[in-house]
């Protein structure tokens, strides 16, 4: 392993402003947000660790793309130049630029999923999980069981249980399979990576099963470090050989170009079948966009395909997975129940063990990130029980075994300092920790619940 410290290998050229609030000003603005704090307003939050998705800083050279866009309606330069990019890094030899990660999905599980099929994942993700289940499909949960272990140090906690697949084929039949999806760096899981020695175990399953690969890459050059890190035969690789060998195993690919990529917007659908990819143009231009431009403008093409070559280099993703170690690390010395080992793009409390008096039934993760935000102006997420949803079929709440509040980073935007202003928060809220109430929903949404829905204290 490297001696370097994760220190940035860039400098900072403009700044944005931010403000601190006063306890009062949270008070009121937690409670009009309904303690959710997708809800909050930006200007509210001090350190906004709601997400990394579309919150990365642009570089210099991404900034000097935008100006180089070419919005011609039909065969942008931008286009080509993004396809080419596509097929360098990640080895897809076909792509449809679409909106966001999700455009890829919607148009991806239309042509691939018939009703009563079901599709196997390395643990759901909720808007992957919603366009299969609107296609007609079932998702099921293939993970290996160390992934619901928020103590288990299992260093691929994303890899996938090859004998769950199997059991799957036995009871629903590989007809019934169109594709597994398989995620790297799986985001639910506590940003978990996925060895490639799995990768070429399930490769090896589909081509038995004749089930196709899909790929959400969103996270893939960050699981290329943890490759780096800890698998055998993988030290002297670069991110960049990493990255292509792991995409190369796989058949399509859906991805969120608001993660790894680091621009605020977009994504794409990338497959090496031209029968696929003539469906993929079909249904773009119905949602989003003609074939060459997607949901995206020329400039923003453009600023991706350079985010992405800047995604691969091995300097950014050393300094990137090292400042969420950092603050990890600071968490696990002072005692802070948290999901291990720490994750690639964020810290995940364990909001179970931190507010133990708060029954699941009460949202415990979703009321430590409204404590989170109370106490220091600090925006996190719920992943727990909320996020999770109702059973599809019974209606009831899906309990899922993790109830997490995550703290994501996004990149190359905070500093250290703020890190430690993250870390000496929530020990003092831990500390804390027996004043922190449950909640019971006001408002609850049908479909994708945590983004718009409102609680009140539970007042016992
Ligand atoms: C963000 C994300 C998506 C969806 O992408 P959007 O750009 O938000 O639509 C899909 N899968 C994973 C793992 C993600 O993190």
């Amino acid at each position: 392993m490297s001696t370097r410290s994760w220190a940035e290998p860039y400098k900072i050229k403009a700044v944005e402003l931010i403000r601190m609030t006063t306890r009062e000003q949270r008070e009121a603005a937690i409670r009009e947000a309904g303690y959710n704090t997708f809800l909050l307003r930006s200007e509210d939050v001090y350190i906004d660790l709601l997400t990394d998705s579309g919150v990365g800083a642009m570089s210099d050279r991404q900034w000097a793309g935008l100006m180089t866009g070419d919005e011609a309606y039909a065969g942008s330069r931008n286009f080509y130049h993004l396809r080419d990019t596509v097929e360098k890094y990640y080895s897809y030899k076909y792509m449809v630029p679409t909106h966001q990660g999700r455009g890829a999905e919607h148009i991806l599980s239309q042509i691939l999923i018939s009703d009563g099929d079901y599709i196997p994942g390395n643990m759901y993700f909720t808007t992957t999980r919603l366009h299969q289940e609107l296609a007609g499909g079932t998702f099921v949960d293939v993970i290996i069981d160390e992934a619901h272990d928020p103590l288990s140090e299992h260093p691929f906690k994303g890899n996938v249980d090859i004998e769950k697949l199997d059991a799957l084929v036995e009871k629903v039949g590989a007809d019934h399979i169109p594709y597994i999806c398989v995620a790297t760096c799986v985001n639910m899981a506590g940003g978990q990576p996925i060895s490639l020695a799995n990768i070429r175990e399930v490769r090896a399953w589909c081509d038995r099963n004749n089930v196709l690969l899909v790929h959400d890459m969103t996270r893939v050059a960050e699981n290329a470090y943890f490759i780096q890190k800890r698998e055998d035969g993988y030290a002297d690789k670069s991110i960049q050989e990493i990255v292509f060998e792991i995409c190369s195993l796989t058949d399509v690919a859906t991805m969120s170009s608001k993660k790894d990529a680091m621009v605020n917007i977009g994504g794409f659908l990338a497959m090496n079948d031209p029968d696929l990819y003539e469906k993929a143009c079909g249904l773009v231009v119905v949602y989003e966009g003609l074939h060459t431009y997607g949901g995206m403008a020329g400039r923003d093409m453009e600023a991706l395909a350079i985010g992405i070559t800047e995604s691969v280099d091995d300097d950014h993703i050393h300094a990137r997975v090292g400042q969420v170690e950092y603050l990890g690390e600071r968490l696990e010395r002072a005692g802070i129940p948290i999901v291990k080992p720490i994750g690639g793009h964020a810290v995940f409390l364990d909001a179970r063990r931190i507010l133990p008096h708060i029954p699941q039934e009460q949202f415990p993760a979703q009321a430590l990130a409204a404590a989170l935000y109370l106490e220091s102006g600090i925006r996190s997420m719920e992943r727990g029980v909320v996020s999770a949803g109702r059973d599809k079929v019974s209606g009831e709440n899906i309990m899922p075994k993790l109830e997490l509040v995550r703290l994501t980073i996004p990149r190359r935007v905070y500093t250290q300092a703020h890190m430690d202003v993250t870390a000496d928060a929530v020990i003092r809220i831990t500390e804390n920790a027996a004043q922190i109430q449950g909640l019971r929903f006001v408002y609850e949404p049908k479909v994708l619940r945590f983004f718009q829905a409102t609680f009140d204290p539970v007042i016992d």
